[in-house]
């Protein structure tokens, strides 16, 4: 029976799409992007045992085979494991099937819209999720794909047949500065945005802002705008160093990006055409 890595669900959520939804982070990811809120959430556990002894409740430890395994029950949330962690890891991660996720989906059924699938990186897991959304649709719920657009949704596009769409990053132009901030081109990405446009599967696009990055957060912004015009609501994300690994803090920036400063840019992706752009 297939498996999933699963690192966290929202029951209810507000801010991954439209109305009241279950969020469900799954662990893995196919870039490493400096200002990851998550970082834990980027890599498998690689059962080093590192944060078995820093944990302070005893909910960690090692099974027969060797791998860390991880006693919810006796946890009380500190977080010690993943702030210990060097392989930017976390032990709380759960391997579920459709079925067991199905069984909290349903219970938050009657107040939700539907569910958003996030991550790490969502896509890693396509086919769990074509038959997960096949089974949440039958609720009648709507479901939605928070992806780094590493996915190619061109060359397969049968998650597409059981979704609403995708919330796309587009994290940088391409160019020197996506290859430093999410260690990646934004070849695909782009190609994504223009393929999830013709197909009508564009939910929303989003950017994030840096502090002082004059030039860079420009080409970012003029390249989305350039692709989606109005088709799209744009957000324009105020860079925020909560989570973030201090390592890159310092090139990225220890405060948060000032309102007005975003707003220049929401400002530049209206003028550019992007007519639905606005900071959050
Ligand atoms: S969060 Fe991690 S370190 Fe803290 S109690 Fe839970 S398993 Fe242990
Ligand atoms: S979560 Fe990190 S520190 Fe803990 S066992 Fe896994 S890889 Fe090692």
């Amino acid at each position: 029976m297939m498996r999933a890595p699963v690192a966290k669900i929202i029951p209810f959520s507000n801010v991954d799409g439209p109305g009241n939804r279950t969020s469900v982070f799954f662990q893995g990811c196919t870039f490493n992007c400096l200002f990851c809120h998550n970082p834990e959430t980027i890599h498998l556990c690689k059962s080093c045992g590192i944060c078995v002894e820093k944990c302070p409740a005893g909910a960690l430890s090692f099974d027969a085979s060797g791998t860390v395994v991880w006693n919810s029950t006796a946890c009380v949330g500190c977080d010690s494991c993943i702030h210990v962690c060097p392989h930017d890891s976390s032990p709380r991660v759960r391997w579920l099937t459709v079925e067991d996720l199905m069984k909290e989906i349903r219970r938050s059924a009657p107040y939700i819209d539907g569910i958003t699938t996030s991550g790490g990186e969502c896509t890693l897991q396509n086919e769990f999720l074509i038959e997960l959304f096949t089974e949440v649709r039958k609720l009648g719920k709507t479901c939605l794909i928070d992806s780094n657009g590493s996915f190619d949704f061109e060359a397969d596009p049968r998650i597409l047949t059981v979704s609403e769409g995708v919330m796309l990053d587009v994290k940088a132009a391409d160019g020197a500065w996506s290859n430093i901030l999410i260690s990646h081109t934004q070849e695909l990405v782009l190609k994504n945005l223009d393929y999830l446009l013709s197909v009508n599967k564009l939910h929303e696009v989003r950017t994030v802002i840096f502090p002082g990055r004059d030039t860079e957060n420009a080409e970012a912004v003029r390249t989305v705008a350039g692709h989606i015009g109005s088709a799209c609501p744009y957000k324009i994300i105020r860079y925020r160093p909560f989570g973030v690994r201090e390592r890159y803090q310092k090139l990225l920036g220890e405060f948060e990006t000032e309102t007005e400063y975003a707003e220049r840019f929401a400002r530049l992706a209206r003028e550019c055409g992007a007519a639905k752009a606005f900071v959050v």
